[in-house]
């Protein structure tokens, strides 16, 4: 933290504010301008907060110099975090591999989830996607399947050897929701539920988290420090548009984040071009641009019949368009210097 005085600041008044901050355990650096003084504070600022230094006698301005996210940012780790699922085909988020989770919003029932999981599969996803708990707007739309939900994506995740996201929204349901999934899943909505994060920090599951509806990006990072900071460094960052005064689309993607993210931390970045955009038509040009501005992945909602959905059917994928995605996807992670990871097609006919 580096304070500048008011001009003129008169010796006692500078006297008195080095000894209030030494007092809160920082060393005081002073360098002397032709009419300003400017204070350096050097060692532990915990116990400062800025705006409040900003108030006491003879401060004009207090400038932070440290990025308030200390574990997720680049300073701390220079190196990309791969995050590894734990699955058999030992899927990695963060590596040169572009690495497309797919699969319904919410899970539905044992047959759709099997077909949708077997259909992502043989299009190259290497996760699947679903959720049992629902975040919904509404309380009068569907909920979610719950507990029940989980055991269908894991008896999926058995059936296909697919590793399997999902929501996680009550910090209750964090163990038991860690039990039947390979990734929890913080939502948009939740992004800012500090108790949540808490008790997935203490988890030994990465977790996805999804960037809030209006969140900043240092709000987004210093979300996912509070995970950190509990012991789970395994995060994965989530862009998945947020709220602007276009109503053209759901949200609007902010591709710009992408490379600022990758530039800020050394944790992985993926997009969701389904909600953002809101629509199954934008789904492809928002993942191409997810790839070209740098992203290590997709979630993607598919489901067999969108006209069936029980939740977000405008901007599901029908399992044939999200083949014919995976097709394109190929050119532009080539392109961005990059592969589609391991495609399990190949894998079967070898
Ligand atoms: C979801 O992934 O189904 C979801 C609810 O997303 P978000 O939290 O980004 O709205
Ligand atoms: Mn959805």
């Amino acid at each position: 933290m580096i304070i500048i005085t008011e001009s003129g600041i008169p010796q006692p008044t500078l006297d008195a504010l080095r000894e209030q901050l030494e007092a809160r355990g920082v060393r005081t650096h002073v360098s002397r301008g032709t009419d300003r003084v400017v204070v350096g504070c050097i060692g532990d600022t915990a116990q400062l907060d800025a705006g409040a230094v900003a108030r006491w006698a003879g401060v004009a301005s207090v400038v932070p110099v440290r990025t308030p996210y200390r574990l997720a940012s680049r300073g701390f780790r220079a190196a990309p975090t791969l995050v590894p699922l734990g699955d058999a085909a030992g899927t990695m988020i963060g590596g040169r591999q572009v690495v497309v989770a797919a699969g319904p919003c919410s899970v539905e029932n044992p047959e759709m989830l099997l077909e949708t999981a077997l259909g992502v599969r043989e299009h190259g996803a290497t996760m699947l996607r679903g959720g049992a708990f629902k975040p919904r707007t509404s309380p009068w739309a569907f909920q979610g399947l719950g507990t029940q939900g989980l055991a269908l994506l894991a008896d999926a995740r058995a059936a296909t050897g697919l590793p399997v996201v999902t929501e996680v929204m009550d910090p209750r349901h964090v163990d038991l929701v860690a039990e039947h999934a390979d990734m929890l899943q913080i939502g948009a909505r939740n992004m800012q539920n500090y108790a949540l994060l808490a008790e997935v920090g203490r988890v030994r599951r990465p977790v996805l988290l999804k960037r809030g509806l209006s969140a900043t990006i240092t709000e987004m990072l210093l979300a996912a420090e509070h995970i950190m900071a509990r012991g789970n460094e395994l995060v994965v960052l989530c862009e998945r548009g947020i709220r602007t005064y276009e109503t053209a689309t759901r949200n609007t993607l902010d591709v710009a984040a992408i490379p600022v993210l990758k530039r800020e931390t050394h944790l992985p970045v993926i997009v969701d071009p389904s909600h953002a955009g809101g629509r199954a038509d934008l789904v492809a040009p928002l993942a191409f641009a997810a790839i070209a501005a740098g992203a290590d992945g997709l979630i993607i909602e598919v489901h067999p019949r969108p006209g069936e959905a029980l939740s977000d059917g405008e901007q599901s994928l029908t399992l044939d368009a999200f083949g014919a995605l995976m097709t394109s996807l190929a050119r532009f992670a080539e392109a961005a210097g990059r592969s589609l990871a391991a495609d399990r097609r190949a894998t079967k006919v070898a």
